[in-house]
């Protein structure tokens, strides 16, 4: 079925363990049945593709900022300890991007809270566990070239998009 869309998935959405914890965070299976039937799913990982292994140490970006502030170098992504991780992020967004368009997403669904996937909320960067409003990295950067991101709690807008 190669007309189905391509959809640009967190892989650990997919299950698989890279997040900086060494696990995934799997849709549930019904959930990720659907999607596979109805998609073309296109895995990946921005911050392995930026370069970081598995565990890492958590990050986040700094003084309440968001990805769009990192993007136009108004905030940096500082990992938990204080080192700036903000180049590897970049880095690991455009490679995103780049995946994205050689295989022809238009839609993104991405992990929440993440400071590289989030799309809704994000943690502040005073690593205490305050959520507020904003994107990460990569989902700013997939945003900004008309790629469609939804978080897991909006799937079913996604479902509905992709018909
Ligand atoms: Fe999952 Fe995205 Fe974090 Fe990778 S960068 S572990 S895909 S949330």
């Amino acid at each position: 079925m190669g007309d189905r869309p391509a959809v640009l998935i967190s892989a650990c959405l997919m299950g698989a363990p890279v997040r900086y914890d060494g696990r995934g965070k799997p849709l549930g299976e019904s959930m990720a049945t659907t999607l596979a039937a109805a998609s073309r799913l296109v895995p990946l990982c921005p911050e392995l593709a930026g370069g970081f292994a598995v565990p890492r140490p958590p990050a986040e970006i700094e003084a309440g900022g968001s990805g769009e502030d990192v993007l136009d170098g108004r905030a940096r992504v500082i990992e938990r300890g204080g080192r700036d991780v903000t180049d590897a992020f970049l880095d690991g967004a455009r490679k995103a991007l780049a995946v994205a368009a050689e295989q022809g997403c238009r839609f993104a669904l991405l992990i929440d809270g993440s400071p590289s996937c989030g799309s809704r909320l994000i943690y502040d960067g005073s690593f205490s566990g305050t959520k507020h409003a904003g994107n990460g990295v990569t989902a700013a950067l997939l945003a900004r070239n008309g790629i469609a991101v939804f978080a897991p709690a909006d799937t079913d807008k996604l479902l509905e998009s992709l018909i």
